[in-house]
Protein backbone atom coordinates (compact mmCIF):
# COMPACT_ATOMS: atom_id res chain seq x y z
CA UNK A 1 0.00 0.00 0.00
CA UNK A 2 1.30 3.39 -1.20
CA UNK A 3 0.33 6.63 0.91
CA UNK A 4 1.41 10.22 -0.15
CA UNK A 5 2.67 12.12 2.63
CA UNK A 6 -0.20 13.89 3.79
CA UNK A 7 -2.80 10.96 4.24
CA UNK A 8 0.03 9.54 6.01
CA UNK A 9 0.36 11.82 8.60
CA UNK A 10 -3.70 11.62 8.76
CA UNK A 11 -3.30 7.62 9.54
CA UNK A 12 -0.49 8.44 12.01
CA UNK A 13 -2.56 11.52 14.22
CA UNK A 14 -5.73 8.58 13.67
CA UNK A 15 -4.18 5.88 14.68
CA UNK A 16 -1.06 6.07 16.94
CA UNK A 17 -2.65 3.74 19.68
CA UNK A 18 -2.33 3.49 23.30
CA UNK A 19 -3.47 2.02 26.35
CA UNK A 20 -6.74 3.75 25.72
CA UNK A 21 -7.58 2.24 22.31
CA UNK A 22 -10.56 -0.13 22.42
CA UNK A 23 -8.32 -2.84 21.00
CA UNK A 24 -6.42 -2.71 24.06
CA UNK A 25 -9.24 -1.86 26.61
CA UNK A 26 -11.81 -4.28 25.69
CA UNK A 27 -11.84 -8.16 26.52
CA UNK A 28 -9.74 -9.79 25.02
CA UNK A 29 -10.67 -13.68 24.75
CA UNK A 30 -13.03 -14.04 21.49
CA UNK A 31 -15.51 -16.40 22.22
CA UNK A 32 -19.10 -17.94 19.40
CA UNK A 33 -18.06 -14.73 17.44
CA UNK A 34 -17.68 -11.99 20.73
CA UNK A 35 -15.28 -10.39 22.75
CA UNK A 36 -15.55 -11.72 26.48
CA UNK A 37 -13.98 -11.92 29.63
CA UNK A 38 -13.25 -15.33 31.14
CA UNK A 39 -16.01 -15.80 33.50
CA UNK A 40 -13.93 -17.54 35.87
CA UNK A 41 -10.88 -15.69 35.70
CA UNK A 42 -9.02 -14.84 39.19
CA UNK A 43 -7.08 -11.52 39.65
CA UNK A 44 -4.35 -14.40 40.91
CA UNK A 45 -4.47 -15.70 37.82
CA UNK A 46 -4.05 -11.78 35.11
CA UNK A 47 -1.01 -11.19 33.65
CA UNK A 48 0.59 -7.52 32.53
CA UNK A 49 0.93 -6.35 29.19
CA UNK A 50 3.15 -4.53 28.12
CA UNK A 51 3.96 -1.56 25.52
CA UNK A 52 7.83 -2.45 24.38
CA UNK A 53 8.33 0.52 23.30
CA UNK A 54 8.03 2.39 26.62
CA UNK A 55 7.72 -0.10 28.92
CA UNK A 56 4.48 1.10 30.31
CA UNK A 57 1.59 -1.36 31.43
CA UNK A 58 -1.29 -1.15 29.32
CA UNK A 59 -3.36 -3.28 30.97
CA UNK A 60 -4.08 -6.51 33.16
CA UNK A 61 -4.97 -9.38 31.14
CA UNK A 62 -7.52 -12.56 32.79
CA UNK A 63 -5.62 -16.00 31.93
CA UNK A 64 -8.02 -18.69 30.50
CA UNK A 65 -8.45 -21.86 32.94
CA UNK A 66 -10.21 -25.19 32.50
CA UNK A 67 -13.95 -23.83 32.95
CA UNK A 68 -13.71 -21.00 30.20
CA UNK A 69 -11.64 -23.13 27.55
CA UNK A 70 -14.43 -26.14 27.92
CA UNK A 71 -16.77 -23.75 26.99
CA UNK A 72 -14.95 -21.82 24.41
CA UNK A 73 -13.96 -25.68 22.89
CA UNK A 74 -17.42 -26.54 22.69
CA UNK A 75 -18.58 -23.21 20.86
CA UNK A 76 -16.49 -24.81 18.50
CA UNK A 77 -17.36 -28.18 18.35
CA UNK A 78 -20.89 -27.06 18.28
CA UNK A 79 -20.03 -24.67 15.23
CA UNK A 80 -17.68 -27.49 13.51
CA UNK A 81 -20.87 -29.46 11.82
CA UNK A 82 -22.44 -26.57 10.09
CA UNK A 83 -18.91 -25.15 8.49
CA UNK A 84 -17.95 -28.24 7.22
CA UNK A 85 -20.95 -28.87 5.64
CA UNK A 86 -20.44 -25.87 3.77
CA UNK A 87 -19.45 -26.33 0.18
CA UNK A 88 -15.51 -25.45 0.09
CA UNK A 89 -16.26 -22.28 -2.66
CA UNK A 90 -18.29 -20.85 0.34
CA UNK A 91 -15.65 -21.35 3.01
CA UNK A 92 -13.82 -19.53 0.66
CA UNK A 93 -15.91 -17.07 -0.28
CA UNK A 94 -15.80 -15.58 3.86
CA UNK A 95 -11.51 -16.42 3.87
CA UNK A 96 -11.55 -13.86 0.48
CA UNK A 97 -14.12 -11.17 2.02
CA UNK A 98 -12.21 -11.48 5.43
CA UNK A 99 -8.89 -10.50 3.51
CA UNK A 100 -10.34 -7.47 2.17
CA UNK A 101 -11.88 -6.57 5.15
CA UNK A 102 -8.09 -6.87 6.87
CA UNK A 103 -6.97 -4.49 4.13
CA UNK A 104 -9.43 -2.01 4.56
CA UNK A 105 -8.57 -2.31 8.63
CA UNK A 106 -4.55 -2.37 7.46
CA UNK A 107 -3.66 0.97 9.23
CA UNK A 108 -5.42 0.15 12.29
CA UNK A 109 -4.37 -3.35 12.79
CA UNK A 110 -0.40 -2.58 11.96
CA UNK A 111 -0.57 0.18 14.98
CA UNK A 112 -1.71 -2.52 16.80
CA UNK A 113 0.52 -4.72 15.97
CA UNK A 114 3.05 -1.71 17.28
CA UNK A 115 2.23 -1.66 20.38
CA UNK A 116 2.27 -4.74 20.89
CA UNK A 117 5.88 -6.27 19.82
CA UNK A 118 7.51 -3.15 19.22
CA UNK A 119 8.32 -3.59 15.64
CA UNK A 120 8.95 -1.04 12.90
CA UNK A 121 5.16 0.65 11.97
CA UNK A 122 6.51 -0.27 7.61
CA UNK A 123 7.45 -4.10 9.26
CA UNK A 124 4.18 -4.48 10.62
CA UNK A 125 2.17 -2.73 7.62
CA UNK A 126 3.78 -5.00 5.74
CA UNK A 127 2.80 -8.46 8.09
CA UNK A 128 -0.81 -7.19 8.42
CA UNK A 129 -0.80 -7.25 4.52
CA UNK A 130 0.67 -10.45 4.05
CA UNK A 131 -1.57 -11.86 6.21
CA UNK A 132 -4.47 -10.68 4.01
CA UNK A 133 -3.01 -12.24 1.17
CA UNK A 134 -2.49 -15.48 2.84
CA UNK A 135 -6.21 -15.40 3.47
CA UNK A 136 -6.98 -14.69 0.65
CA UNK A 137 -4.76 -16.84 -1.20
CA UNK A 138 -6.77 -19.91 1.17
CA UNK A 139 -10.03 -18.21 0.26
CA UNK A 140 -8.77 -19.37 -3.44
CA UNK A 141 -8.05 -22.92 -2.87
CA UNK A 142 -10.83 -24.15 -1.23
CA UNK A 143 -13.10 -24.20 -3.81
CA UNK A 144 -10.40 -26.92 -4.90
CA UNK A 145 -9.99 -28.98 -2.37
CA UNK A 146 -10.70 -32.70 -3.42
CA UNK A 147 -10.28 -36.14 -3.52
CA UNK A 148 -9.25 -38.92 -6.22
CA UNK A 149 -10.70 -41.67 -8.23
CA UNK A 150 -9.35 -44.89 -8.77
CA UNK A 151 -10.91 -47.38 -11.35
CA UNK A 152 -10.60 -50.88 -9.50
CA UNK A 153 -11.56 -54.67 -11.28
CA UNK A 154 -14.77 -55.06 -12.73
CA UNK A 155 -15.91 -51.53 -12.83
CA UNK A 156 -15.40 -51.56 -8.97
CA UNK A 157 -13.96 -48.33 -7.90
CA UNK A 158 -12.54 -45.85 -4.93
CA UNK A 159 -12.56 -42.48 -4.59
CA UNK A 160 -10.82 -40.70 -1.61
CA UNK A 161 -12.79 -37.54 0.76
CA UNK A 162 -10.51 -35.09 1.91
CA UNK A 163 -11.71 -34.27 5.20
CA UNK A 164 -10.84 -31.77 8.47
CA UNK A 165 -10.30 -32.97 11.87
CA UNK A 166 -12.58 -31.21 13.93
CA UNK A 167 -11.60 -28.76 16.38
CA UNK A 168 -7.82 -27.52 15.92
CA UNK A 169 -5.86 -26.20 18.65
CA UNK A 170 -3.53 -23.24 17.79
CA UNK A 171 -0.74 -21.72 19.66
CA UNK A 172 1.60 -18.92 18.85
CA UNK A 173 5.14 -17.13 19.65
CA UNK A 174 5.01 -13.20 19.91
CA UNK A 175 6.99 -12.25 16.45
CA UNK A 176 4.73 -12.33 13.99
CA UNK A 177 1.35 -12.32 16.10
CA UNK A 178 -1.49 -11.74 13.33
CA UNK A 179 0.58 -13.72 11.08
CA UNK A 180 0.24 -16.96 13.29
CA UNK A 181 -3.36 -16.52 13.79
CA UNK A 182 -3.82 -16.28 10.27
CA UNK A 183 -1.03 -19.00 9.36
CA UNK A 184 -3.27 -21.43 11.21
CA UNK A 185 -6.81 -20.31 10.62
CA UNK A 186 -6.74 -19.93 7.16
CA UNK A 187 -5.84 -23.31 6.13
CA UNK A 188 -7.56 -24.73 8.91
CA UNK A 189 -10.70 -23.22 7.89
CA UNK A 190 -10.79 -23.53 4.12
CA UNK A 191 -10.36 -27.51 4.92
CA UNK A 192 -13.46 -27.12 7.13
CA UNK A 193 -12.23 -27.17 10.17
CA UNK A 194 -13.11 -24.78 13.68
CA UNK A 195 -9.98 -23.21 15.64
CA UNK A 196 -8.76 -22.28 18.58
CA UNK A 197 -6.12 -19.95 19.19
CA UNK A 198 -4.03 -19.00 22.15
CA UNK A 199 -1.58 -15.79 21.10
CA UNK A 200 1.25 -15.64 23.50
CA UNK A 201 0.61 -13.27 26.34
CA UNK A 202 3.10 -10.73 25.44
CA UNK A 203 1.36 -10.20 22.26
CA UNK A 204 -2.59 -10.56 22.94
CA UNK A 205 -4.41 -7.95 20.71
CA UNK A 206 -4.40 -8.68 16.96
CA UNK A 207 -5.69 -12.00 16.94
CA UNK A 208 -8.92 -10.94 18.52
CA UNK A 209 -8.93 -8.56 15.97
CA UNK A 210 -9.14 -11.24 13.27
CA UNK A 211 -12.11 -12.68 15.17
CA UNK A 212 -13.79 -9.10 14.58
CA UNK A 213 -12.42 -9.65 11.09
CA UNK A 214 -13.56 -12.95 10.14
CA UNK A 215 -16.80 -12.34 11.58
CA UNK A 216 -17.47 -9.67 9.96
CA UNK A 217 -16.82 -11.47 6.47
CA UNK A 218 -19.54 -13.99 7.82
CA UNK A 219 -18.01 -16.60 9.61
CA UNK A 220 -20.21 -18.72 11.87
CA UNK A 221 -19.81 -18.45 15.23
CA UNK A 222 -17.73 -20.60 17.21
CA UNK A 223 -15.28 -21.46 14.07
CA UNK A 224 -12.41 -19.24 14.87
CA UNK A 225 -11.77 -18.45 19.09
CA UNK A 226 -9.38 -16.65 20.38
CA UNK A 227 -8.19 -17.56 24.47
CA UNK A 228 -5.94 -15.49 26.44
CA UNK A 229 -3.01 -17.17 28.85
CA UNK A 230 0.08 -18.12 29.57
CA UNK A 231 2.13 -21.81 29.78
CA UNK A 232 -1.31 -23.21 31.76
CA UNK A 233 -3.53 -22.34 29.46
CA UNK A 234 -1.53 -23.56 26.30
CA UNK A 235 -1.14 -27.03 28.45
CA UNK A 236 -4.86 -27.10 28.98
CA UNK A 237 -5.10 -26.44 25.29
CA UNK A 238 -3.27 -28.72 24.13
CA UNK A 239 -4.16 -31.77 26.29
CA UNK A 240 -7.56 -31.16 25.92
CA UNK A 241 -9.68 -34.50 24.31
CA UNK A 242 -11.95 -31.99 22.48
CA UNK A 243 -8.77 -30.94 20.22
CA UNK A 244 -7.77 -33.16 17.19
CA UNK A 245 -5.19 -31.33 15.85
CA UNK A 246 -2.11 -29.35 17.36
CA UNK A 247 -0.39 -26.24 15.67
CA UNK A 248 2.83 -24.90 17.24
CA UNK A 249 5.21 -22.07 16.85
CA UNK A 250 7.67 -21.29 19.35
CA UNK A 251 10.53 -22.41 20.78
CA UNK A 252 12.08 -26.22 20.36
CA UNK A 253 11.73 -26.78 24.12
CA UNK A 254 7.55 -26.33 24.30
CA UNK A 255 7.53 -27.60 20.52
CA UNK A 256 8.71 -31.09 21.97
CA UNK A 257 6.14 -30.68 25.26
CA UNK A 258 3.78 -30.27 23.60
CA UNK A 259 4.31 -33.07 21.05
CA UNK A 260 4.44 -35.51 23.73
CA UNK A 261 1.49 -33.83 25.02
CA UNK A 262 -0.23 -34.99 21.84
CA UNK A 263 0.63 -38.45 21.82
CA UNK A 264 -1.49 -40.13 24.53
CA UNK A 265 -4.31 -38.95 21.59
CA UNK A 266 -2.76 -39.63 19.12
CA UNK A 267 -3.55 -36.15 17.96
CA UNK A 268 -1.94 -34.56 15.16
CA UNK A 269 0.94 -31.83 15.25
CA UNK A 270 2.38 -29.21 13.20
CA UNK A 271 5.86 -27.34 14.81
CA UNK A 272 7.07 -24.37 13.62
CA UNK A 273 9.91 -23.89 15.78
CA UNK A 274 13.52 -22.20 16.28
CA UNK A 275 16.81 -22.32 14.11
CA UNK A 276 20.30 -20.98 13.71
CA UNK A 277 20.27 -21.07 9.76
CA UNK A 278 23.34 -20.87 7.79
CA UNK A 279 23.56 -17.77 5.30
CA UNK A 280 26.74 -18.33 3.27
CA UNK A 281 28.39 -15.52 1.34
CA UNK A 282 30.77 -16.68 -1.61
CA UNK A 283 33.06 -14.04 -3.29
CA UNK A 284 31.61 -14.43 -6.21
CA UNK A 285 28.41 -12.58 -5.25
CA UNK A 286 27.19 -9.28 -5.58
CA UNK A 287 28.38 -7.60 -2.28
CA UNK A 288 25.89 -4.89 -2.31
CA UNK A 289 23.00 -7.50 -1.93
CA UNK A 290 25.14 -9.84 -0.25
CA UNK A 291 24.99 -6.89 2.36
CA UNK A 292 21.78 -6.50 2.51
CA UNK A 293 20.49 -10.16 2.63
CA UNK A 294 22.78 -10.26 5.66
CA UNK A 295 21.20 -7.39 7.32
CA UNK A 296 17.23 -8.94 6.08
CA UNK A 297 18.59 -12.00 7.73
CA UNK A 298 19.17 -10.79 11.19
CA UNK A 299 17.61 -7.41 11.82
CA UNK A 300 14.29 -7.61 10.68
CA UNK A 301 11.83 -7.15 13.55
CA UNK A 302 14.80 -6.47 16.11
CA UNK A 303 16.54 -10.02 14.67
CA UNK A 304 13.60 -11.94 16.57
CA UNK A 305 12.70 -13.93 13.36
CA UNK A 306 12.86 -17.90 13.99
CA UNK A 307 13.93 -18.17 9.93
CA UNK A 308 17.12 -15.48 10.29
CA UNK A 309 20.11 -16.71 9.18
CA UNK A 310 22.22 -15.86 11.90
CA UNK A 311 25.69 -17.95 10.95
CA UNK A 312 27.07 -15.87 8.57
CA UNK A 313 29.71 -17.49 6.65
CA UNK A 314 31.94 -15.68 4.09
CA UNK A 315 34.73 -16.20 1.52
CA UNK A 316 37.68 -15.47 3.27
CA UNK A 317 38.81 -13.29 0.00
CA UNK A 318 35.93 -10.90 0.16
CA UNK A 319 35.30 -10.75 3.88
CA UNK A 320 37.09 -7.38 4.66
CA UNK A 321 35.27 -5.87 1.38
CA UNK A 322 32.15 -7.71 3.23
CA UNK A 323 32.43 -6.34 6.58
CA UNK A 324 33.16 -3.02 5.57
CA UNK A 325 30.42 -2.77 3.97
CA UNK A 326 27.95 -4.06 5.95
CA UNK A 327 28.52 -2.22 9.36
CA UNK A 328 28.44 1.47 7.62
CA UNK A 329 24.97 0.22 6.67
CA UNK A 330 24.60 -1.42 10.05
CA UNK A 331 25.25 2.03 11.99
CA UNK A 332 23.31 4.14 9.82
CA UNK A 333 19.92 1.70 10.99
CA UNK A 334 17.81 4.20 12.60
CA UNK A 335 17.09 2.96 16.24
CA UNK A 336 14.00 4.49 17.81
CA UNK A 337 9.81 4.60 18.39
CA UNK A 338 8.52 2.29 16.13
CA UNK A 339 5.96 4.59 15.07
CA UNK A 340 8.39 6.91 13.49
CA UNK A 341 8.31 6.24 9.15
CA UNK A 342 12.39 6.46 9.46
CA UNK A 343 12.80 3.84 12.10
CA UNK A 344 14.33 0.64 10.98
CA UNK A 345 15.07 -1.40 14.56
CA UNK A 346 12.50 -0.94 17.20
CA UNK A 347 11.80 -2.24 20.66
CA UNK A 348 12.99 -5.74 21.67
CA UNK A 349 9.83 -7.40 23.11
CA UNK A 350 10.45 -7.77 27.26
CA UNK A 351 13.51 -6.94 29.74
CA UNK A 352 13.88 -10.88 29.49
CA UNK A 353 14.78 -10.34 25.42
CA UNK A 354 16.51 -7.85 26.00
CA UNK A 355 18.90 -9.48 28.81
CA UNK A 356 18.87 -12.62 27.41
CA UNK A 357 20.45 -10.77 24.01
CA UNK A 358 22.75 -8.76 25.66
CA UNK A 359 24.36 -11.74 27.73
CA UNK A 360 24.54 -13.47 24.44
CA UNK A 361 27.00 -10.67 23.51
CA UNK A 362 29.00 -10.93 26.52
CA UNK A 363 29.18 -14.65 26.46
CA UNK A 364 30.64 -14.06 23.02
CA UNK A 365 32.89 -11.83 24.20
CA UNK A 366 34.34 -14.06 26.70
CA UNK A 367 34.97 -17.07 24.33
CA UNK A 368 36.45 -14.34 21.99
CA UNK A 369 34.70 -13.06 19.33
CA UNK A 370 35.15 -9.85 18.59
CA UNK A 371 32.66 -7.05 18.56
CA UNK A 372 32.96 -4.73 15.13
CA UNK A 373 29.67 -2.59 16.31
CA UNK A 374 26.18 -2.89 18.48
CA UNK A 375 25.45 -5.16 21.17
CA UNK A 376 24.47 -2.14 23.62
CA UNK A 377 20.81 -1.05 25.10
CA UNK A 378 20.52 2.81 23.48
CA UNK A 379 18.64 4.94 26.30
CA UNK A 380 15.89 6.89 24.67
CA UNK A 381 14.26 9.71 25.87
CA UNK A 382 10.57 10.18 27.48
CA UNK A 383 8.22 8.51 26.74
CA UNK A 384 10.55 5.58 24.97
CA UNK A 385 12.91 5.28 28.06
CA UNK A 386 11.26 2.12 29.55
CA UNK A 387 11.75 0.74 26.39
CA UNK A 388 14.54 -2.03 25.36
CA UNK A 389 16.38 -1.01 22.29
CA UNK A 390 19.66 -2.35 21.47
CA UNK A 391 22.35 -1.65 18.44
CA UNK A 392 22.47 -3.98 16.34
CA UNK A 393 25.55 -6.17 16.63
CA UNK A 394 27.86 -8.12 14.33
CA UNK A 395 30.38 -10.00 16.14
CA UNK A 396 33.45 -11.77 14.29
CA UNK A 397 36.53 -13.83 15.15
CA UNK A 398 33.58 -16.45 15.61
CA UNK A 399 34.27 -20.04 15.14
CA UNK A 400 31.63 -22.68 15.11
CA UNK A 401 31.85 -24.07 18.79
CA UNK A 402 31.13 -20.80 20.49
CA UNK A 403 27.59 -20.42 21.86
CA UNK A 404 26.31 -17.69 19.59
CA UNK A 405 27.15 -20.25 17.27
CA UNK A 406 25.35 -22.66 18.19
CA UNK A 407 22.59 -21.81 20.31
CA UNK A 408 19.52 -19.68 18.83
CA UNK A 409 19.26 -15.98 20.35
CA UNK A 410 16.67 -14.49 18.74
CA UNK A 411 17.38 -11.14 19.05
CA UNK A 412 19.75 -8.78 16.75
CA UNK A 413 23.19 -10.54 16.72
CA UNK A 414 25.15 -11.90 13.39
CA UNK A 415 28.44 -13.93 13.90
CA UNK A 416 30.26 -13.47 11.47
CA UNK A 417 32.94 -16.31 10.01
CA UNK A 418 35.19 -17.28 7.01
CA UNK A 419 35.17 -20.09 4.93
CA UNK A 420 37.65 -21.13 1.88
CA UNK A 421 35.70 -24.37 -0.24
CA UNK A 422 32.51 -25.18 -1.06
CA UNK A 423 32.43 -28.50 0.45
CA UNK A 424 33.84 -27.10 3.70
CA UNK A 425 31.09 -24.92 4.36
CA UNK A 426 28.48 -26.86 3.56
CA UNK A 427 29.54 -29.16 5.86
CA UNK A 428 29.82 -26.59 8.58
CA UNK A 429 26.64 -24.63 7.82
CA UNK A 430 24.63 -28.62 8.67
CA UNK A 431 26.28 -29.21 11.83
CA UNK A 432 23.39 -28.04 13.69
CA UNK A 433 20.41 -29.66 14.80
CA UNK A 434 18.41 -26.88 13.54
CA UNK A 435 17.25 -27.35 10.21
CA UNK A 436 14.66 -24.12 9.77
CA UNK A 437 16.14 -22.11 6.87
CA UNK A 438 19.89 -20.82 4.71
CA UNK A 439 21.01 -18.89 1.80
CA UNK A 440 23.05 -18.59 -0.67
CA UNK A 441 24.79 -15.65 -2.47
CA UNK A 442 26.83 -16.30 -5.56
CA UNK A 443 26.21 -15.39 -9.63
CA UNK A 444 27.22 -18.90 -10.06
CA UNK A 445 24.02 -20.73 -10.92
CA UNK A 446 25.22 -24.11 -11.00
CA UNK A 447 26.94 -23.39 -7.45
CA UNK A 448 23.90 -21.76 -5.96
CA UNK A 449 21.72 -24.74 -6.73
CA UNK A 450 24.01 -27.30 -5.93
CA UNK A 451 24.53 -25.68 -2.41
CA UNK A 452 20.44 -25.19 -2.26
CA UNK A 453 20.20 -29.25 -2.42
CA UNK A 454 22.41 -29.77 0.17
CA UNK A 455 21.87 -27.59 2.64
CA UNK A 456 19.70 -29.88 5.18
CA UNK A 457 17.13 -27.16 6.02
CA UNK A 458 13.01 -26.30 5.10
CA UNK A 459 13.65 -22.89 3.44
CA UNK A 460 16.36 -22.18 0.85
CA UNK A 461 17.33 -18.54 -0.35
CA UNK A 462 19.37 -17.56 -3.73
CA UNK A 463 20.78 -14.22 -3.75
CA UNK A 464 18.02 -13.14 -1.25
CA UNK A 465 16.82 -13.54 2.43
CA UNK A 466 13.47 -13.90 4.66
CA UNK A 467 11.14 -13.40 1.82
CA UNK A 468 7.84 -15.08 2.06
CA UNK A 469 5.98 -14.86 -0.45
CA UNK A 470 2.04 -16.45 -0.48
CA UNK A 471 2.13 -20.28 -1.89
CA UNK A 472 5.87 -20.94 -0.82
CA UNK A 473 5.71 -23.45 1.99
CA UNK A 474 7.27 -22.57 5.26
CA UNK A 475 8.72 -24.96 7.74
CA UNK A 476 11.51 -27.07 9.37
CA UNK A 477 13.81 -29.87 9.03
CA UNK A 478 15.48 -31.65 11.72
CA UNK A 479 14.57 -30.36 15.15
CA UNK A 480 13.02 -27.09 13.59
CA UNK A 481 9.32 -28.62 13.24
CA UNK A 482 7.18 -30.80 11.54
CA UNK A 483 4.74 -29.84 8.78
CA UNK A 484 4.43 -27.00 6.51
CA UNK A 485 2.65 -23.40 6.50
CA UNK A 486 1.91 -20.73 3.57
CA UNK A 487 1.16 -23.32 1.00
CA UNK A 488 -0.60 -25.74 -1.12
CA UNK A 489 0.64 -28.47 1.04
CA UNK A 490 -0.58 -27.05 3.86
CA UNK A 491 -3.87 -28.21 3.33
CA UNK A 492 -2.45 -32.01 4.02
CA UNK A 493 -1.55 -30.84 7.84
CA UNK A 494 -5.24 -29.40 8.27
CA UNK A 495 -7.48 -32.86 6.35
CA UNK A 496 -7.41 -36.27 6.32
CA UNK A 497 -7.94 -38.61 3.87
CA UNK A 498 -10.86 -41.15 3.71
CA UNK A 499 -11.16 -43.92 1.06
CA UNK A 500 -14.55 -45.24 0.17
CA UNK A 501 -14.35 -48.45 -1.79
CA UNK A 502 -17.75 -48.86 -3.77
CA UNK A 503 -18.67 -53.01 -4.86
CA UNK A 504 -20.14 -52.93 -8.53
CA UNK A 505 -20.77 -56.60 -9.03
CA UNK A 506 -21.17 -59.45 -6.42
CA UNK A 507 -18.95 -60.03 -3.39
CA UNK A 508 -16.39 -62.64 -3.91
CA UNK A 509 -16.08 -64.26 -0.90
CA UNK A 510 -14.59 -67.68 0.20
CA UNK A 511 -17.02 -68.41 2.83
P1 LIG B 1 7.74 -20.27 23.57
O1 LIG B 1 7.95 -21.67 23.15
O2 LIG B 1 8.28 -19.84 24.87
O3 LIG B 1 6.18 -19.93 23.63
C1 LIG B 1 5.34 -20.07 22.49
C2 LIG B 1 3.91 -20.21 22.94
O4 LIG B 1 3.76 -21.41 23.67
C3 LIG B 1 3.39 -19.10 23.84
O5 LIG B 1 2.07 -18.79 23.44
C4 LIG B 1 3.41 -19.73 25.22
O6 LIG B 1 2.46 -19.17 26.10
C5 LIG B 1 3.07 -21.16 24.90
N1 LIG B 1 3.57 -22.18 25.85
C6 LIG B 1 4.67 -22.12 26.62
N2 LIG B 1 4.82 -23.28 27.30
C7 LIG B 1 3.81 -24.09 26.92
C8 LIG B 1 3.44 -25.44 27.25
N3 LIG B 1 4.15 -26.19 28.09
N4 LIG B 1 2.34 -25.96 26.66
C9 LIG B 1 1.62 -25.24 25.78
N5 LIG B 1 1.92 -23.95 25.44
C10 LIG B 1 3.01 -23.39 26.00
O7 LIG B 1 8.32 -19.36 22.39
P2 LIG B 1 8.38 -17.77 22.29
O8 LIG B 1 9.42 -17.26 23.21
O9 LIG B 1 7.01 -17.22 22.36
O10 LIG B 1 8.88 -17.59 20.78
C11 LIG B 1 10.21 -17.68 20.40
C12 LIG B 1 10.49 -19.02 19.74
O11 LIG B 1 9.54 -19.25 18.70
C13 LIG B 1 11.85 -19.04 19.06
O12 LIG B 1 12.48 -20.27 19.32
C14 LIG B 1 11.51 -18.93 17.59
O13 LIG B 1 12.48 -19.46 16.72
C15 LIG B 1 10.22 -19.67 17.52
N6 LIG B 1 9.45 -19.26 16.33
C16 LIG B 1 9.33 -20.16 15.29
C17 LIG B 1 8.64 -19.77 14.13
C18 LIG B 1 8.51 -20.71 12.96
O14 LIG B 1 7.65 -20.48 12.12
N7 LIG B 1 9.30 -21.76 12.85
C19 LIG B 1 8.09 -18.51 14.05
C20 LIG B 1 8.22 -17.64 15.12
C21 LIG B 1 8.90 -18.03 16.27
Amino acid sequence: MRLCSSCLRQFVRCYSVNALTPAVQQPLNFVNGHRVNPESAKKSQEFDLLSPATGEILRHVPSTGSHDLDKTIDSAREAFPGWRRLPGFERGQVLKKAADILRRRLEEVARVEVLDTGKPIWEARFDIAACADSIEYYGGLAANISGNFSQVANGSFAYTIREPYGVVGGIGAWNYPLQMASWKSAPALACGNTIVFKPSPLTPLTAVMLGEVYKEAGLLDGCYSVVQGHTETGQLLSNHSNIAKMSFTGSVETGSRIMASCAKDIKKVTLELGGKSPLIIFGDCDIDNAVKGAMLANFLTQGQVCSNGTRVFVEKKIVRQFLEKLVTKTRNMKIGDPNDEKTTIGATISREQAEKTLGYVDIARKEGATVLCGGERVSMEPPLSGGYYLSPCILTDCTDNMTVVREEIFGCVMSVMTFDTEEEVIKRANDTHFGLAGGVFTKDLQRAHRVASELEAGSLYINNYNVYPVGVPFGGFKMSGIGRENGPETLDYYSQIKSVYVEMGDVDAPF
